[in-house]
């Protein structure tokens, strides 16, 4: 039998999608992304588009689709806060028929699908660091509700329909990952303060800084989400997929201005509702079932997102398209 496999990436031309697509490719799978560009643009996979296996289609996950594929990795959604707060019920609307979509085109061809889910399902947690059998402090009324609330939804039909159907799926909860390619105003904290720090302007720090992340470099991320999808049947998730090293985010401030050697300030804004104040994946689970963990160091992995920060001209990047 071929080990070539005909693969789906929806949101495959965002951050991580585009990585996703990159390593596929290269291991000679047939590789569809579909992307409606709403937080991305082509020139994510401008380098993919003469490979003879790669395929780019324009499409709202959304709305149903027709197409015949052995495995689904389903990424489509806007990621970072000011990006999903941007229409939230659109937001909303691309996790949950997004993934009954997904899940109805995986039960029609009988293949494998995996969901990008997330930390944001834990909330504001009181449990440190988060297992996956904590099930979480969200507040379902808040700002990032349209986000938190949509992917638990997006879990809950993922289970639901391999219970009643027996869709084989995936479900891997990733925490903070940053990274080549992070849409320089997405406004996640990684992206704002390099971008801040190269320009000179004054570094936003939201609150006192006190608040911890645990940051995950891109490579290692997309690593663990293919172990994933290779893995055992029997193995389906949830699993945390993040790097346990915390940061508080004072501590990343004063971190970019020492490698970008930026003589920027840090200033003070007010913290936005709900911004959870602790944040560290327990990945013991992804250790022991994909022998999976984090290599990359945060101050490695932030130098090489600052080489491509320095590479690019923001000028080119819009923020969200208004309509959506
Ligand atoms: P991203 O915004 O760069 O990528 C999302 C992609 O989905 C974009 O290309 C966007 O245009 C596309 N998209 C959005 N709505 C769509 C729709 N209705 N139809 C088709 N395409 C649509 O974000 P990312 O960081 O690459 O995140 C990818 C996935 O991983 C998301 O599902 C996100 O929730 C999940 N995730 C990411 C992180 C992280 O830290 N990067 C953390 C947790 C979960
Ligand atoms: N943050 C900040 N300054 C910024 C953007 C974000 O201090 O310019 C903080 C934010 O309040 C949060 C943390 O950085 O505590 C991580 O924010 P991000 O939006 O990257 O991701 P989140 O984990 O909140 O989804």
């Amino acid at each position: 039998m071929s080990t070539i496999k005909r693969i789906l990436v929806t949101g495959g031309a965002g951050f991580l999608g585009s990585h996703l697509c990159e390593r596929l490719v290269e291991r000679g799978h047939d590789v569809i992304c579909l992307d409606n560009f709403f937080t991305s643009q082509k020139s994510n996979v401008a380098a993919l588009l003469d490979r003879p296996n790669f395929e780019l289609v324009r499409h709202d996950i959304t709305l149903p689709i027709f197409l015949e594929v052995d495995e689904i990795y389903n990424l489509a959604c806007p990621a970072a806060p000011g990006h999903y707060q941007y229409n939230p019920i659109k937001t909303l609307k691309t996790s949950v028929v997004g993934a009954i979509n997904v899940l109805g085109m995986a039960k029609r061809c009988r293949a494998k699908v995996l969901q990008a889910s997330t930390s944001e399902v834990y909330g504001d947690p009181e449990v440190h660091p988060q297992p996956e059998s904590y099930r979480g402090a969200v507040n379902a009324l808040g700002p990032r509700a349209c986000y938190d609330e949509g992917k638990r939804a997006a879990e809950t039909l993922f289970m639901d329909y391999h219970r009643m159907n027996r869709v084989n799926i995936r479900v891997v909860r990733i925490f903070n990952t940053y990274g080549p390619r992070m849409h320089p105003f997405d406004g996640r904290v990684v992206s704002n303060f390099i971008r801040q720090a190269l320009a000179g302007d004054d570094l936003t720090l939201f609150g006192d800084g006190s608040q911890t992340r645990s940051f995950c470099y891109r490579d290692d991320l997309i690593d663990g989400v293919i172990r994933m999808m290779d893995g055992p049947d029997e193995f389906i998730g949830p699993v945390n997929l993040g790097n346990p090293d915390a940061v508080s985010m004072l501590d990343l401030a004063k971190m970019i201005l020492d490698l970008t050697d930026s003589k920027s300030k840090i200033v003070q804004l007010p913290l936005p509702p709900d911004d959870p104040a602790r944040r560290q994946p327990d990945i013991t689970l992804a250790c022991e079932k994909l022998g999976w963990e984090p290599t990359v160091l945060l101050r490695d992995g932030l130098q090489k997102t600052i080489a491509w920060f320095r590479s690019i001209d923001p000028k080119h990047y819009r923020p969200p398209t208004p309509n959506y």
